[in-house]
């Protein structure tokens, strides 16, 4: 299905990717950039953008960061030497707090003596999980997919010990930062982009928009191939944050239906509507899904991967399919579709309400 739905997007760019350490211009002043990731999902886009500093400086913005490893830094350099015309790197922006987007961001900024520029609630999320053990693993993520039916003593034993997986990808965050708003006009160079919000995949995620170039950097709200993840994690165990996804990408659709968007992960696409179609869709039939499973016998978000996800998972994945599958329980909570309940075993789970 993804494959019969990634062709009705157009990729201007065809099956060109950039060689790690390598750049390849997307549009006037703007490269694009692929870093390797240790994941399932093996890469991440980042991309350059020709800017001015106040002061007449020329020079690049970095937008996304990768993970903060010798292997990403490496191609950093290469794209430093090769890539940037001579001309340094004068700031620094992140789209959100996930490791793959703002890991390098201290090292960047390091690097360049120059500022992070991020959404405050992303840099304070990113601060306090690159210090502690919230969110991606450890005691309280192992107990929180208990309670949602995760039963699994190896799996929890993996979550447990990855108390500091967040902070190994992104081991410093810049200590200071300037805040990116939703709505916000920001001068790059000759081109002005306008920050978008975005809910439900992190806490603030900024998408930027050139009208005079036509394009969108998506960040991860706007994925071509992949549905962005949407996921209930356990220091918010109450969220409810797939509607904020589903309005967030519903708002872009006031953009030009041929913008070039640039994904962070897969290739540069025309077809914004059609994939937002796409996605909406998706999340449509997967809480159809959800209260089918829940009218059938009371279900657990463990109890519902392998309804939502028909692919065997590994663990960075299991932890990702339970936040979403919680997210969509939410969801049909929050809509009086259903009802969640906290069985005698310790388990939630949720029936049908009517
Ligand atoms: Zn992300």
């Amino acid at each position: 299905m993804a494959n019969a739905a990634e062709q009705l997007l157009a990729y201007p760019f065809g099956e060109t990717l950039p060689a790690t350490g390598a750049a390849l211009e997307v549009a006037p002043g703007v490269r694009w950039v692929r870093m390797p990731l240790p994941f399932a999902l093996d890469h991440i886009n980042l991309w350059l953008l020709r800017d001015i500093a106040d002061d007449g400086r020329e020079g690049w913005a970095i937008v996304d960061c990768g993970i903060a490893s010798d292997a990403t830094r490496a191609a950093w350099e290469l794209v430093f030497e090769h890539h940037l015309d001579g001309l340094p790197v004068l700031r620094v922006v992140v789209t959100h707090m996930h490791p793959d987007h703002i890991g390098n961001a201290h090292w960047l900024t390091e690097r360049w003596n120059c500022r992070l520029w991020i959404s405050a609630t992303d840099w304070n999320a990113a601060r306090i999980a690159s210090q502690s053990t919230t969110g991606f693993g450890g005691e309280s993520a192992a107990a929180f997919f208990g309670e949602h039916g995760l039963v699994d003593p190896v799996a929890l034993d993996k979550v447990r010990a990855r108390a500091n997986y967040y902070a190994s990808m992104v081991p410093e965050v810049p200590r200071r930062f300037r805040r990116l708003l939703d709505g916000q006009a920001l001068r790059v160079g000759a081109h002005e982009w306008r920050c978008i919000v975005g809910y439900g995949h992190s806490p603030e995620h900024i998408a930027l928009h050139c009208h005079a170039l036509g394009v969108l950097i998506s960040g991860d709200m706007v994925l071509p191939r992949i549905s962005t993840n949407v996921s209930v994690i356990d220091i918010e165990p109450e969220a409810n944050p797939l509607p904020l996804y589903l309005q967030s990408i519903a708002a872009l659709l006031q953009l030009p239906a041929d913008t070039l968007v640039l994904p962070s992960h897969g290739r540069p696409f025309r077809g914004l509507h059609e994939r937002i179609g796409q996605l909406t869709r998706h999340h449509d039939e997967r809480l159809a899904d959800t209260v089918a499973a829940c009218r059938a016998r009371p279900c657990s978000a463990a109890d519902l991967l392998p309804v939502l996800f028909k692919r065997p998972l590994d663990l960075h994945q299991t932890t990702f399919a339970m936040g979403e599958a919680i997210a969509h329980l939410h969801a049909l909570a929050a809509s009086g579709t259903l009802l969640g309940r906290l069985d005698m075993d310790g388990v939630r789970r949720f029936v049908a309400a009517d």
